[in-house]
C-alpha cells in the first residue's frame, strides 16, 4: 500500500488530522511537519539505523516522531514512561535499541538519566539539528514492522509484540466495520500513545482520514468539558476512566457530535454498565490485546443496550474459537494478529495451537446468540471445591461496596477445598472493614465457594504501569500473610 501518511496528505489535504489544546494540523501540514522531523532524525540518527526508541507522552512531539520513525522505516520501540528505569533499559537493551527520544513533558523525571546516559535524549535536542534530505519509504509494505510495543506484563514479563502495517490495517478495518466512518470523525485520545489502545487511534486515522483530539493526560473534569462543548465523536477508556466520567456526567448530556465510548483493556463491572445505560451513555465493549494490535471483539451499536456485559462478536476480519464448546480458552486467528516475540519467537510459537491459532490465555464463552463474555484469566482462576473461580467475578461483584476502594482475589491452598477464596482489600479513606458483613454481602450475590474466606487490608495492591491489577504480584507481596493462612488451613 502507499505510504499512509503521503496519501492521507493527497486524498484530504485540509482535513484535520490532530488537535491538541487549540492547535490543528491538517494532513498535508502533518506530512510537512513528520518529514521535516524525519530529515532531523536522519542526520542524528544515521541513515542504516533499524530501530530506535521513544518514551512518549500524549504530545504533538511524539506523535510526529512515531510517525516519522515509520516515514524512515525505522521501528518504532515504544516504551512505557510509567516503567521504572530498570525496567525500560531491560526493554531497550532487548529490542537492541541505541537512541531514545523521550518526551520533553517528562523532563522531570528523566533528567538526570538522560544526562547519565549516552542511550536517552530529549526530543527538543533536535530543534537545533540541521536536516538532512531524510529517505521517505514510499510503500508501507504488509509485513514491515510498524511499531514494537511490550505487552503490560500482567501475568509475568511483558513481551515485545512485532505489529506490522497489515496488522495495523487489518485492525483499523475490524474497528470501522463495526463502529462506521463519518468523514469529520474526531477520536479522542487520552489513553496513552505508547500503548496499542493509543498507536490503534493513531493508525486509524491515517487510515481512515479521520483527526485525532489528543490530550496531554486524563484529567476527568477537563475531558467532561471537551465532550459536552467539542466536537469529539468517539473515545477510547478503560474502566477506570469510564467511571470517573460517569460521576461527572452533565445533566445537558455531551455534545451532539459523540457517538460512543469504546471500552476495553480490563473486565468492567455489571453495575457501571447498567448506571451508563440509565443515564443513556452510549458504551461500546471491547476485548482485544496488544498481539492483536487492538480490538478482536465488540458489541455493535444495536446490542449494547441488550447485551449488558458481553465484550461482543469477533469483528468481521476475526475468527475466534473455544475448545471445550462451553467454557473454555479464548483462541483467535485473524489478519491483525501478529507473527511474533522479539527475541523470543519461541514463547509466542508455544502460544499457537497445532492448526495456527493463538491461545489468548484469556476464558470465556459464547451466548446462544455468539456473544462473547470473558470470564478472566486462566492464569489467575482457581478450583474450590471442584469449582472454577474466576477472581475477576468476584472482584466486580465488591466494586461497588462503600468503603473498599480496589480489591483482589487470589486462591488459598485448603485442606478440603484445594483452594478457598481471600480478598485483599484497599480501603478508602477512613473506612474501616467490615469482614462479617462483607461475607453476608458476598452470600446474597455469589455462589457460597466464591465468597472469600477473608478479607484483609492492605495499603496499595500492586499493579501494572498502565493500571492493571496483577495477581501473581499479589501473592508475591503478600507471602507472608499468606504462608500465616496456608498453615491455619
Ligand atoms: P501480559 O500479556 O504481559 O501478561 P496483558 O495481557 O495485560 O499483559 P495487554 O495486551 O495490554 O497485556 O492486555 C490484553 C489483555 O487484557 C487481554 O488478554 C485480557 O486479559 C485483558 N482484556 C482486554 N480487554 C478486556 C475486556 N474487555 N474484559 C476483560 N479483560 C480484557
Ligand atoms: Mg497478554
Amino acid at each position: 500500500m502507499e505510504n499512509w501518511l503521503i496519501k492521507q496528505a493527497e486524498l484530504a489535504p485540509y482535513r484535520p488530522a490532530l488537535v491538541y489544546e487549540g492547535r490543528t494540523w491538517n494532513f498535508r501540514q502533518l506530512k510537512t511537519k513528520v518529514h521535516k522531523i524525519a530529515g532531523k532524525l536522519t542526520h542524528f540518527i544515521g541513515k542504516s539505523v533499524k530501530r530506535a526508541g521513544i518514551i512518549a507522552d500524549n504530545t504533538p512531539a511524539s506523535y510526529f516522531m512515531i510517525l516519522a520513525f515509520q516515514q524512515l522505516g525505522v521501528q518504532p520501540v515504544l516504551l512505557n514512561c510509567r516503567l521504572a528505569f530498570s525496567e525500560l533499559e531491560r526493554q531497550r537493551e532487548d529490542a537492541e535499541v541505541l537512541v531514545v527520544f523521550v518526551d520533553d513533558l517528562l523532563k522531570k523525571r528523566f533528567e538526570q538519566r538522560v544526562k547519565s546516559n549516552t542511550h536517552y535524549y530529549f526530543i527538543s535536542e533536535l530543534d537545533s539539528i540541521t536536516s538532512d534530505s531524510p529517505v521517505i519509504i514510499q510503500s508501507f509494505e504488509d509485513d514491515k514492522i510498524a511499531s514494537i510495543m511490550y505487552t503490560s506484563g500482567t501475568t509475568g514479563h511483558p513481551h515485545g509484540v512485532l505489529q506490522t502495517f497489515r496488522n495495523h490495517f487489518f485492525s483499523a478495518v475490524g474497528s470501522v466495520f463495526n463502529l462506521g466512518l463519518q468523514i469529520d470523525d474526531q477520536w479522542l485520545c487520552a489513553v496513552p500513545i505508547f500503548h496499542i489502545s493509543g498507536l490503534s487511534i493513531m493508525m486509524r486515522s491515517l487510515i481512515y482520514g479521520t483527526g485525532v483530539i489528543l490530550v496531554p493526560h486524563f484529567d476527568p473534569v477537563k475531558i467532561t468539558k471537551l465532550l459536552a462543548f467539542k466536537h469529539v465523536s468517539l473515545m477510547s477508556v478503560v474502566p477506570i476512566m469510564l467511571k470517573q466520567l460517569l460521576e461527572l456526567y452533565p445533566t445537558e448530556g455531551y455534545n451532539e457530535s459523540f457517538r460512543t465510548f469504546l471500552l476495553g483493556g480490563a473486565p468492567i463491572d455489571a453495575a457501571t454498565l447498567g448506571s451508563c445505560q440509565k443515564k443513556g451513555i452510549s458504551v461500546i465493549q471491547s476485548y482485544g490485546m496488544t498481539e492483536t494490535c487492538s480490538q478482536v471483539v465488540a458489541l455493535n451499536f444495536a446490542d449494547a443496550p441488550s447485551k449488558i456485559g458481553s465484550v461482543g462478536k469477533p469483528l468481521f476480519p476475526v475468527q475466534l474459537r473455544i475448545n471445550t464448546g462451553k467454557i473454555g480458552e479464548i483462541e483467535v486467528k485473524a489478519p491483525n494478529l501478529v507473527k511474533g516475540y522479539l527475541n523470543d519467537q519461541a514463547g509466542f510459537n508455544d502460544k499457537l495451537t497445532q492448526d495456527g491459532w493463538f491461545r489468548t490465555g484469556d476464558i470465556g464463552n459464547f451466548d446462544k446468540e455468539g456473544f462473547l463474555f470473558i470470564k478472566g484469566r486462566k492464569d489467575e482462576m482457581f478450583i474450590s471445591g471442584g469449582e472454577n473461580v474466576f477472581p475477576n467475578e468476584v472482584e466486580n461483584v465488591y466494586a461497588k461496596v462503600a468503603g473498599i476502594k480496589e480489591i483482589a482475589v487470589i486462591g488459598i491452598p485448603d485442606k478440603r477445598w484445594g483452594q478457598v477464596p481471600y480478598a485483599f482489600v484497599e480501603l478508602q479513606d477512613h473506612s474501616k472493614l467490615d469482614a462479617a458483613s462483607l461475607k453476608l454481602y458476598g452470600r446474597e450475590k455469589l455462589a457460597h465457594y466464591k465468597v472469600p474466606q477473608a478479607f484483609i487490608t492492605v495499603d496499595k495492591l500492586p499493579r501494572t504501569a498502565n493500571g492493571k491489577l496483577k495477581h501473581s504480584a499479589v501473592r508475591e507481596q503478600f507471602s507472608k500473610v499468606i504462608a500465616k493462612l496456608n498453615k491455619e488451613n
